[in-house]
């Protein structure tokens, strides 16, 4: 089934210009944001100017150039941020997709989460 991509959602309306946002850094191809609600000192989203729901939908539609954008980006971001585990003690990247993976909203984004432990991936039930 193909994905289908709501252009009303929150993202594609930061990309729009309709509703503002803190911009970290923008490319050609990407936008990266500081979140609206932040779960740690750093906590950037970084996501595709074109329609992609997530990840898997990016990954398998995506131009090269998008990709290739997409990721340098979230590199540079890291360094921008101080969150490279190069030269700091590292972050974490997140990309929630689907009902299983609790995605809130339907525009993919990578979450860069940094500036503090944030212990381990997952929560043990
Ligand atoms: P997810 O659950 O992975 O879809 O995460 C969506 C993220 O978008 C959450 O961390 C929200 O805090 C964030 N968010 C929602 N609206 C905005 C907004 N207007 N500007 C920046 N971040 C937002």
């Amino acid at each position: 089934m193909p994905y289908t991509y709501d252009d009303q959602n929150i993202f594609a309306k930061i990309l729009r210009g309709e509703i503002p946002n803190k911009t970290v850094m923008e490319t050609e191809h990407t936008l990266a944001f500081e979140d609206i609600r932040p779960q740690a000192p750093v906590h950037v989203l970084v996501i595709p100017k074109g329609p992609y729901v997530t990840y898997d939908h990016f990954a398998q539609e995506a131009s090269d150039a998008e990709i290739v954008d997409f990721t340098r980006t979230v590199g540079a971001v890291c360094a921008k941020m101080g969150v490279s585990a190069a030269e700091a003690a590292g972050c974490r990247f997140i990309s929630n997709a689907g009902d299983h993976g609790v995605q809130e909203v339907p525009h993919l984004h990578i979450h860069i989460l940094g500036g503090r432990p944030l212990g381990r991936m997952l929560a043990r039930d």
